[in-house]
């Protein structure tokens, strides 16, 4: 399947009080399925706009984005929902697990909506949280769980309808670095095993060693820029 993430000359400025912001800069990238891309980049750079932009949760200025031959940049709000939740696995550093409910209630939450039929969605959530390597803990409820635990709960239920694309914003941010290597290695391993194109805006440097690529942001623009 021909699902290439395709950036093509995305800018994004903000007006603040009369000010421009240009929060992105002419960015253009292609990911292809099974790709691990690591955004990098200090606070400010840009990293969070360009995942809102791939997500279609905001729109670039200029630029477009394409998913396999849907573009992204093109879309209704109404077929942007549907997109970001079947094609779409949203990581956040701070996971918004729903409390009350166990690992494998999140996980099944996600298939909810996307209108899974319910005798194959007890099956598809364990075999979510075995992917994670949870499928010990889908009783437990968020608070029963380590943060990194928690963590892979919440990938789990980024990648429960199989989305062609994960966009991990700092997903390692609240966590202590050996666990924040085990939710990276986890990423590369879910690239490998379901040819899922993974990006993940970050900061930390471990993520280097688990990436295809790594994409340094400077002040909105990729850097260095490609020669023309
Ligand atoms: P990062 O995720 O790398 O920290 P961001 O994408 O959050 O960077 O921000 C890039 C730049 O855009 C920053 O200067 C930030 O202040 C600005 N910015 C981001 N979102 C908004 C917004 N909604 N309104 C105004 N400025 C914004
Ligand atoms: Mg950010």
């Amino acid at each position: 399947m021909n699902i290439n993430l395709r950036i093509e000359h995305v800018s994004r400025t903000y007006e603040v009080s009369g000010r421009k912001v240009m929060a992105l800069q002419d960015v253009s990238l292609t990911v292809t399925p099974g790709q691990v891309v690591a955004l990098r980049g200090r606070s400010g750079s840009g990293k969070t706009t360009l995942l809102n932009c791939i997500g279609g949760l905001d729109r670039p200025s200029n630029g477009r984005i394409w998913l396999g031959q849907e573009e992204i940049t093109g879309l209704s709000e109404r077929r942007l929902v549907q997109l970001r939740r079947q094609r779409i696995g949203f990581v956040f550093q701070s996971h918004a697990l729903l409390p009350t409910y166990s690992a494998r209630e999140n996980v099944d939450l996600m298939l909810r909506l996307v209108k899974m039929p319910r005798r194959e969605r007890l099956a598809r959530a364990v075999e979510t949280l075995q992917l994670v390597g949870l499928a010990k803990w889908q009783d437990h409820r968020p608070f029963e769980l380590s943060g990194g635990q928690q963590q892979r709960v919440a990938i789990a239920r980024a990648i429960a309808a199989r989305p062609a694309v994960i966009l991990a914003d700092e997903p390692t941010g609240e966590l202590d670095s050996a666990t924040g290597r085990q939710i990276l290695q986890l990423f590369r391993q879910l690239a490998d095993e379901q040819e899922t194109a993974v990006l993940i805006a970050t900061h930390d440097l471990a993520v280097d060693a688990f990436a295809d690529v790594v994409v340094h942001l400077v002040d909105g623009r990729v850097h260095p820029p490609k020669p023309e």
